[in-house]
């Protein structure tokens, strides 16, 4: 186990964290020095995003309510607590949209500081080839030749551009306990149509996931689902 503190909010890592980042990140497949290297660069990437989102959520939490803040990364991510901390329903909104705005926040920083050293084209044609995989054409060859000769670093960026975004956008799906389910769960009334929605949209991601994404985001949206449906059973409809 982990334990460091930052910006006075203690952070703690559990083991599975970086078994399961590992593992995200193709560690069942790293058979060389080269391969094992860039899945170390995966989770830095993983480590980084998550703790500026958990950031996001703690200290947003801290400045409107108080509370005992802190934060947990565990095999599903991250979980940051505001134990203590009294909110009303706008502060709730709030405190959730700053995990996934926070990660958009450093997605802009990190593209405008590559932008101010190699051009705006240039760093929208790697962006789209990174998260969209549109291949358009680059202007000059000043980030193309840096990011070959430096392939490690083309290959963190990639990630950092790719979990910042694509991760960030999943985590709105109204799915409890994603962030955007929890938002969907401060404003949907009663709470068994919370679940439900989760039910239905974890369901519908796990089919995709399954069919166009691989196994871990079949299972990991399959099990989301069973959770949801779980849950709905056990509350009312009142
Ligand atoms: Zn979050």
């Amino acid at each position: 186990m982990i334990r460091f503190s930052l910006f006075g909010i203690p952070v703690e890592i559990q083991p599975f964290f970086w078994v399961v980042t590992a593992l995200l990140g193709g560690a069942t497949y790293a058979d060389s020095r080269e391969a094992f290297l860039a899945v170390s660069l995966f989770v830095i990437a993983a480590l980084i995003s998550i703790l500026v989102h958990e950031l996001g959520h703690a200290l947003t939490g801290r400045k409107l309510g108080g509370g005992y803040a802190t934060i947990m990364l565990t095999s599903f991510g991250g979980l940051a607590m505001n134990q203590g901390g009294r909110f009303t329903r706008h502060q709730r909104f709030l405190m959730i949209a700053a995990g996934p705005g926070a990660g958009f926040a450093f997605l802009l920083v990190i593209i405008v500081i590559l932008s101010l050293i190699f051009g705006g084209a240039d760093v929208m044609a790697l962006t789209s080839r990174e998260l969209f995989g549109i291949r358009m054409p680059f202007r000059t060859n000043e980030l193309v030749d840096f990011l070959n000769d430096k392939p490690f670093m083309h290959l963190f960026l990639g990630n950092l551009l790719w979990i910042n975004f694509w991760w960030g956008l999943v985590n709105l799906l109204p799915v409890m306990p994603l962030d955007g389910g929890q938002i969907t769960d401060l404003y949907v009334k009663p709470q068994r149509r919370v679940f439900l929605i989760g039910l239905v949209a974890a369901s519908a991601m796990a089919l995709y996931g399954f069919l166009k994404m691989g196994l871990y985001p079949g299972f990991l949206f399959g099990f989301l689902a069973w959770q949801n449906y779980q849950n709905m059973k056990s509350v009312s409809w009142q």
